[in-house]
């Protein structure tokens, strides 16, 4: 048994109550009847709020409460307006009549507890002498006009955006979940209207894919602050075609711009930023190097016959993983894996070995001298996929050691924050939104990934 304002509950009761409440539907009259509500707990109509407390719990001010009627858990308040004269807002002429229309608007305000609210405002229209226009009444607590909920909602529902789905918010606030969408898309395409260049010394340029649907962004990011500053359609230079002019002015003093190893931007930033050295960091290295041991599995098993086949089939991850970051237990079962797939297994160790080059150089001299010796070796084994990757190195290796150049400018950042990018469209609802996806981009910097959001 549960009490809940002095009314005693059952389990189911209470149960039935709450999930209402949550749900955001408005317990019916019957429905509730069969709990021990008293009528009057939801349905009369009684004088419970004041002018005063409607400003101080709703944010609304200029208006006057006339009486609250109750319907299931929802709680409408009738407001008038308390303002005697308006101008004009065609012409600004004073000699205007305001005349009642003898309609009403729902706005939708804060919950107050359990109960959600709705403030019932007769509207009045603007009659002007002057031009003859005939307006309706602006209410200023809304974020604009036509717009069903208050500006203290708007408040409200960003804040709750920071530690929940927008699902959720809309639960919470009665809201629906596309205006929920469109609170938090408006605030952030106010936010991310101009993305300032700043000082940026080291830019991150990156393709992201997006699954079948969004296809490729090409993501700008500045490598010292985190911050996004562009996101293209699609991939290659074609792609930053608008982002070409502002970042000419910076063009001095951008140091070193970090790109993939398949060079897509190679020739937008030889044309753009001639001064700016290329980089192609750590995180690149390994993951075209995991792209072409991913290569190398796959062909393998199409050798096997199948009951090999069902051996290597599922462990993409345990190859592709960090050697560090696997279970005791994973590491035993790579370890086997190894001794029985040889190609497989050198090419395995020899990512390693690639790791360790960014773990232990120290200096551009170092980095180079062990680039040259994992090619040499690389070189004189007979696995296609690692001479590949030699001749890669050879032909990349002034990029790859400016990474020392430049004090090892991305650490793990760029990886973490393409992992996000996978993360928020991996959310439940997918982003049908291109623009809000992207702003949600920009955003992501200020954002802690939590499950769902
Ligand atoms: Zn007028």
């Amino acid at each position: 048994m549960r009490s809940y304002a002095g009314f005693v509950l059952d389990r189911s009761e209470s149960l039935r109550f709450l999930g209402g409440i949550l749900e955001g539907r408005s317990i019916k009259r019957d429905k509730v009847a069969g709990c021990r509500f008293p009528r009057s707990f939801l349905t009369t109509k009684t004088k419970v709020m004041t002018t005063s407390s409607l400003y101080h719990t709703q944010g609304i001010r200029g208006f006057k409460y006339e009486k609250t009627e109750r319907v299931g858990l929802t709680e409408i308040y009738y407001l008038h307006s308390t303002t005697h004269s308006l101008s004009c807002p065609c012409c600004g002429s004073k000699s205007t009549t305001l005349v009642k229309t003898g309609k009403t608007r729902d706005i939708r305000g804060l919950c107050i507890g359990f109960k959600q609210t709705i403030m019932r405002v007769s509207t009045r229209r603007i009659l002007c002498r002057d031009c003859g226009s005939s307006i309706q009444e602006p209410i200023d607590f809304t974020p604009a006009a036509y717009v069903g909920y208050t500006k203290w909602v708007v408040k409200f529902v960003l804040g709750l955006r920071s530690s929940m789905s927008i699902r959720d918010a809309a639960r919470l606030t009665g809201l629906n979940w596309e205006s929920v969408k469109n609170i938090e898309k408006k605030y952030l395409s106010k936010k991310y209207k101009t993305v300032r260049l700043g000082d940026v010394e080291y830019l991150g340029i990156d393709e992201v894919y997006l699954g079948k649907k969004l296809g490729y962004i090409t993501v700008v990011r500045d490598l010292d602050t985190g911050a996004v500053l562009y996101i293209g359609k699609g991939k290659g230079g074609d792609s930053l075609k608008p982002f070409n002019n502002r970042i000419r002015r910076k063009a001095k003093r951008v140091k070193a711009v970090a790109i993939d190893m398949a060079n897509s931007y190679s020739a937008w930033v030889a044309e753009l930023l001639p001064d700016a050295d290329i980089v192609y960091d750590h995180f690149h290295v390994i993951k075209l190097m995991n792209e072409r041991m991913d290569g190398l599995r796959k062909s393998t098993m199409n050798k096997l016959a199948d009951e090999q086949k069902k051996e290597l089939k599922g462990k993409r991850f345990l190859i592709l993983r960090n050697q560090e970051n696997l279970s005791a237990e994973a590491a035993q079962e790579l370890k086997k894996l190894r001794f029985e797939f040889k190609d497989l297994g050198t090419a395995s160790i020899m990512k390693e070995y690639l790791r360790n080059i960014y773990r232990m150089a120290d200096s551009e001299e170092l980095a180079r001298t062990a680039f040259m010796l994992w090619c040499e070796k690389a070189e004189t084994s007979a696995i296609a996929c690692l001479k590949q990757m030699a001749k890669t190195i050879r032909k990349r290796i002034e990029g790859l050691v400016s990474f020392w150049k430049h004090h090892r400018i991305t650490s793990a950042s760029q990886e973490g924050f393409n992992n996000k990018i996978g993360w928020l469209t991996r959310q439940a609802y997918g982003y049908k939104d291109q623009q809000y996806l992207h702003l949600k981009i920009y955003d992501l910097p200020n954002l802690k990934t939590r499950k769902y959001l």
